[in-house]
């Protein structure tokens, strides 16, 4: 029967080109039929629910040291990051004024921050954890107000002792907060994952309408993470970042952030969104639904109409050509019902 093995090909293809003309670009058909099923939401904080544009908001001296030397011996390790709080970093500096310095054998590490040579200095500078645990103490009085104020805190010291803090936001994405109601609506679980501190992923979550989030993750705990999400039903990962590929692999759909996304998160992405819209998200799960229903029609109709005239050809009330149209007006049928879908637009 020719109808039956039009039905799912002709759904899948309108339903990829229909994504395509809303900005979804579908890169593994499987994802369409799958998408439907997402229970679980896992989205990447940095990048994906916030512009991924941080700037510097606070600075916090050690007693008797100069914020143009902070500044300094930041910008100095940051020129060889590629974390967006590194441009941060740079752009705070250059706006100040402040030229970095060649730093030697600087070293990021995922997730922490960057260590190296300032100016015969050793230099650390990161997460106020990774630097306390290269044993330099983290006086409260400095570290206190930024986290109060819901800042991602960089602590920066220099021959095992603290200089100063950082404290960086980075704006969420207009439409955020709406995106994430209307995939709520959908019945979804949103959890937002990142290695940001917990009190500034905490008010990125509130102001996103997302309760659930898991802060302080390592780059290479986020696969992990995913997977444990796995054991309560079918998940989705939203991400953007380098650290994202391989959380973005492990999921049952990985779904990509097209324009602001690295090259490596939208090639092990099923899913590529463009314009770094959030609201794609959800029309991919509707584009996923309209996809399933018109694919499990395209099914019925041609077991249907096969069904009629095998019943009428049993009692011998079948001629030639209702056998052909049998045939032939199940196929037509059935491409007929997808193209229906085409007609329909994305989001409705
Ligand atoms: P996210 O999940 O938000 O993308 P990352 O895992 O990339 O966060 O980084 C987690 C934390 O590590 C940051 O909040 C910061 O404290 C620290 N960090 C990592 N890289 C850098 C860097 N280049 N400059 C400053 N801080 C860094
Ligand atoms: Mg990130």
């Amino acid at each position: 029967p020719c109808a039956l093995g039009l039905a799912t090909p002709t759904a899948v293809m309108v339903g990829t080109g229909q994504g395509a003309r809303a900005g979804i670009l579908v890169k593994n058909a499987e994802a369409l039929e799958l998408a439907e099923k997402i229970k679980v939401l896992v989205v990447d904080k940095t990048g994906t629910l916030t512009e991924g544009r941080p700037s510097l908001i606070d600075l916090r001296c050690a007693d008797g040291v100069a914020r143009g030397e902070v500044l300094q011996l930041a910008a100095s390790l940051e020129q060889s990051s590629h974390h967006p709080l590194a441009r941060a970093v740079l752009d705070a500096a250059r706006a100040e004024g402040v030229a970095p310095l060649a730093a030697a054998s600087a070293q990021a590490v995922g997730g922490k921050g960057v260590t190296g040579q300032v100016d015969g200095r050793a230099v650390q500078l990161g997460s106020p954890e990774f630097i306390a645990a290269q044993g330099v103490a983290m006086p409260p009085a400095l570290l206190e107000p930024l986290l109060a104020a819901a800042l991602t805190p960089v602590a920066v010291a220099a021959d095992g002792r603290l200089l100063g803090v950082m404290g960086l936001a980075d704006p969420l994405r207009a439409g955020a907060r709406a995106a994430v109601a209307r995939l709520q609506a959908l019945g979804l679980r949103v959890v937002m994952l990142t290695g940001d501190h917990p009190a500034a992923a905490a008010r990125i979550a509130a102001e996103a309408g997302i309760s659930e989030f898991r802060a302080q993750v390592l780059p290479g705990d986020k696969a992990a993470a995913v997977e444990a999400l796995r054991a309560e039903g079918r998940v989705g990962m939203v991400g953007d970042g380098i650290n994202d590929a391989p959380a973005l692999a492990a999921a049952d759909i990985g779904i990509a952030m097209g324009s602001a996304g690295t090259d490596i998160a939208m090639e092990a992405a099923d899913v590529v969104v463009m314009n770094d819209d959030l609201r794609r998200i959800a029309e991919t799960v509707r584009l996923s639904q309209r996809t399933h229903a018109v694919l499990w029609q395209n099914i019925a109709l041609a077991l249907g109409i096969k069904a009629v005239f095998l019943v009428l050809a049993l009692f011998d009330n079948a001629s030639m050509w209702m056998a052909v149209f049998a045939d032939m007006g199940a196929s037509l049928l059935v491409v007929f019902n997808g193209l229906r879908l085409l007609r329909q637009r994305a989001g409705q």
